[in-house]
Order: C-alpha cells, then sequence, then structure tokens
C-alpha cells in the first residue's frame, strides 16, 4: 500500500477497539508499544484505565476502602470509556449518546482521541516521522468520525485525511489526501492469523527440540 519495501518504512499502528494499543514499526519490527507488564498501560480503553499517576490507585484504595481485588475491579471493568461517560463501553452508544448533547459521553470521545493523538506524537518522535499511521479493529475500522478526529491537527507530520475516502468501514483502504506525505490506512486487523502464524512457530520449534535439535531462538 505504500508503495516501498516493509524494510524502509516507519509505521504507526492504532489498534482501537475494546481493547486498544499503539505500536511504532520500523522496518517491519515493532519497537515501541503502549502495553505495559498488562494490557492496563497506554491508551484509556473500554473498560480499562490506561495510563494514571501511579498514587492514584493507593489514594483511591485508602479513601474508598478496597481490596486489591476490588481495586483490580474497577481499574480493568469499570474504567476507561465506559467509567467516564457513565453510558456504556461500546463506542457506538457512546457516540449515540454524544449526539444527543451528553457531555460526558462527549468528554469520554475527547480523551480517547486526545491520548491516542499524544501517542502518535510520540511514537513519530521514536521513528523520526512516519509513513503510515494505520487504523485498525472495531472502532479503527468503523468510525471515521473517531479517525477523523484524531488526525485533525497532524498535518505536521504530513497526515491529512480525505472525508470522501475516509467513509469506509471494516475495508483495506488508504483514506489519506491525494499526495499526502504520511499516508493513513485503515487496515483489519487479523489476530486469528497472527495467532495461527505464532502458535505454528511454537509448534515447530517443540517438534525440532523433541528430535534433538538446537534451540530455536525464532
Ligand atoms: P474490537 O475489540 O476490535 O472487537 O472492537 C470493539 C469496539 O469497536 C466496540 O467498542 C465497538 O463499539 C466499536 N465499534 C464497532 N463498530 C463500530 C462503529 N461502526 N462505530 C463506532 N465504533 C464501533
Amino acid at each position: 500500500m505504500l508503495g516501498k519495501p516493509l524494510s524502509e518504512s516507519k509505521i504507526i499502528t492504532c489498534h482501537l477497539g475494546n481493547g486498544s494499543s499503539i505500536a511504532a514499526i520500523k522496518g517491519g519490527k515493532s519497537v515501541e508499544t503502549s502495553m505495559g507488564f498488562t494490557p492496563l498501560e497506554g491508551l484509556l480503553m473500554g473498560t480499562r484505565s490506561g495510563n494514571l499517576d501511579p498514587a492514584v490507585v493507593t489514594f483511591i484504595m485508602e479513601k474508598e476502602k478496597l481490596s486489591v481485588d476490588q481495586i483490580n475491579d474497577y481499574l480493568n471493568q469499570k474504567s476507561g470509556v465506559l467509567g467516564i461517560s457513565g453510558v456504556s463501553s461500546d463506542f457506538r452508544d457512546i457516540e449515540a449518546a454524544a449526539s444527543q448533547g451528553n457531555s460526558r459521553a462527549q468528554l469520554a470521545l475527547d480523551m480517547f482521541a486526545y491520548v491516542v493523538k499524544h501517542y502518535i506524537g510520540a511514537y513519530a518522535t521514536v521513528l523520526n516521522g512516519a509513513d503510515a499511521i494505520v487504523f485498525t479493529a472495531g472502532l479503527g475500522e468503523n468510525s471515521a468520525s473517531m479517525r477523523e478526529v484524531i488526525i485533525r491537527d497532524l498535518n505536521y507530520l504530513g497526515a491529512e485525511i480525505d472525508p470522501e475516502k475516509n467513509k469506509v468501514h471494516g475495508q483495506q483502504a488508504d483514506v489519506s489526501k491525494d499526495g499526502a506525505a504520511c499516508r493513513v490506512l485503515v487496515i483489519p486487523t487479523n489476530e486469528e492469523l497472527m495467532i495461527a502464524q505464532e502458535t505454528m512457530a511454537i509448534v515447530s520449534c517443540s517438534f525440532t527440540l523433541s528430535k534433538g535439535g538446537d534451540f530455536c531462538a525464532s
């Protein structure tokens, strides 16, 4: 889609769904990801908080007299856009509520787009520019309005969306303006293929080891 070899490309992928993360990919290898020890780090998600000041955790535990299990449940199941909007973890419900004037739903959408933008800026610095920003997963593939808000004001990177091309849902497309230096792409997620490939690699490796072969580093 970029007309250049993967080995020479700099790509920022935005996996935006119920769980969300961003990766900086240099020459086909992921060199940064917004996730940490668990998927809780990074972006605000459907029900996960994403990044917080660590002091917030002990402050709330003490104030609300919460156990470790309860705070874990709050951070993973009751936070994110669900907690902020008070409406739902489903972005379709939140977009509908925001369009009817629900200010908490609008705040959740604004915060989500802001955090994604924040990471795109950071990863463009990590990569020293970007050839493409990729949107994938339920929200990334289907919400033209979220893509539009995130890419707005990223013209310093050379990324600009064509509103007509951006009307796609769930199908592979280049939605950038003609001539934009940083392409904006929609590419449907294929997690099943990745799981199959990784499983195949592990199974082939164990088979090699069981036959007395060398350790299989890949
Ligand atoms: P995933 O985790 O990749 O299955 O993505 C699920 C999320 O994508 C849910 O929050 C959905 O609301 C969101 N989503 C799916 N379709 C749309 C759509 N047409 N507009 C906005 N959000 C959508």
